[in-house]
């Protein structure tokens, strides 16, 4: 069979395959203890629920607009005035998307030609560097580096540019290290998209789980950003809602533009109903969800503190987001075999640092908003494993 070279070339998906590779297992009637990809085991709160499932009931079940409802692109505007002080125009100026990666896909599908360059942080989330892959860019990969406190300096950010690039992308709060990027943080990526003329995508999906007081901050809030970034958002990590696959982008009118052409041809629109759902999300967060990220600062607290307790392994707490980045290179062995021999002899499944760049070798990922159960049983076998060594 003759397939493409694109899609020869490229992966599996670590944190949806691993996922999947736990649920399959679990099929088979083994218990297995997941903390691979980001998902929190809390279900969606049921205000979100509700009012999705009443508009099920009432009919609206068909296309919406390409850009999206009306109805959810004047939630999504409110939302941004309220929680990120900007002034989105809810017709020109967002776009519904089913979540981040497909956000991302039309994003770098608008601005890329064949053969252009695409800067990504190393490590950064699975899936940046295949669609850019995928789209026939060539990622470049810039390091985060740990005695930089996985921060790009300017020095580093402005070597990789050449006559090619185009795009950088960005994600913050950060997966998988946790960093909350700062305003000063911001303005190194800012001052060199403006001098090259680039623009910018930001994935922001954890907007919402920054920890112990950070601040997110959002990059086209910075002067002279508003129309050379692309904002990716979802509710898929803060409202617990990854089965919907919804989100939206936020950015210029021309920008906005080019992605509905994009919209009309790919895939129409975004599901009707979860549109509702994900209005409703966008409005004041409800006790539900407020109680959901007290509870999940606890847990992220309480696994990075137990895995930096265990002998061989060392992790800081996070800034922001999900995960433990779980530092192992005392324990001479490779993130990949460390993950999977950790599945096989103790059931549990995290992701292998190297899946996310060359960069993330001595590192291994874990999921911390799990059920306390499966938290107390996933980190006891992670020590005893961790101890084997
Ligand atoms: N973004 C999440 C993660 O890094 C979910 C998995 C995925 O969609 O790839 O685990």
């Amino acid at each position: 069979m003759n397939l493409s070279k694109r899609v020869l070339d490229s992966s599996f998906s670590a944190t949806v395959g691993i996922a999947d590779k736990a649920q399959i297992i679990r099929e088979q009637g083994r218990a297995v203890y997941d903390f691979s990809a980001g998902r929190a085991f809390e279900p969606t709160p049921a205000y979100i629920t509700r009012g999705t499932i009443a508009a099920i009931n009432a009919g609206d079940t068909h296309q919406t607009m390409a850009r999206g409802k009306t109805i959810y692109r004047n939630a999504i505007a409110e939302k941004l005035k309220r929680d990120n002080k900007i002034d989105a125009d809810p017709e020109k100026e967002v776009i519904a998307t089913m979540g981040c990666k497909q956000g991302l896909t039309i994003g770098l599908l608008a601005c890329i030609n064949p053969g252009d360059e695409v800067i990504v942080e190393d490590p950064c989330f699975v899936s940046y560097t295949q669609t850019v892959h995928y789209l026939g860019g060539k990622a470049v990969k810039v390091p985060l580096k740990a005695e930089n406190g996985f921060r790009w300096t300017k020095d580093d950010l402005e070597k990789a540019v050449t006559k090619r690039t185009k795009v950088i992308i960005l994600c913050s709060p950060h997966n998988p290290t946790g960093v909350v990027h700062s305003k000063k943080d911001l303005q190194i990526i800012a001052d060199v998209a403006i001098k090259n003329n680039l623009i910018v995508i930001t994935d922001e999906v954890y907007e919402r789980v920054v920890w112990n007081g950070h601040k997110h901050t959002n990059l086209a809030t910075l002067p002279g950003m508003k129309d050379r970034t692309i904002t990716l958002m979802s509710f898929t990590k803060s409202f617990s809602m990854g089965g919907w696959r919804v989100g939206f982008i936020y950015s210029s009118e021309n920008i906005i533009k080019e992605l509905e052409k994009l919209q009309q041809h790919l895939i129409t629109s975004v599901n009707s109903f979860v549109q509702i759902g994900a209005a409703i999300a966008c409005g004041k967060p409800q006790d539900e969800v407020l109680d959901y990220w007290l509870e999940w600062e606890k847990k992220v607290f309480y696994c990075t503190d137990y895995i930096d307790g265990i002998k061989g392994l060392k992790c800081h707490r996070p800034e922001g987001g999900f995960y433990a980045w779980v530092d192992i290179s005392q324990l001479g062995t490779s993130s990949y075999d460390f993950t999977e021999q950790l599945l096989e002899k103790e059931s549990v499944a995290i992701v292998h640092g190297s899946s996310f760049g060359e960069f993330g070798e001595n590192y291994v990922r874990f999921t911390c908003v799990k059920s306390w159960d499966e938290l107390e049983e996933g980190l006891k076998r992670l020590k005893r494993f961790a101890q084997s060594h």
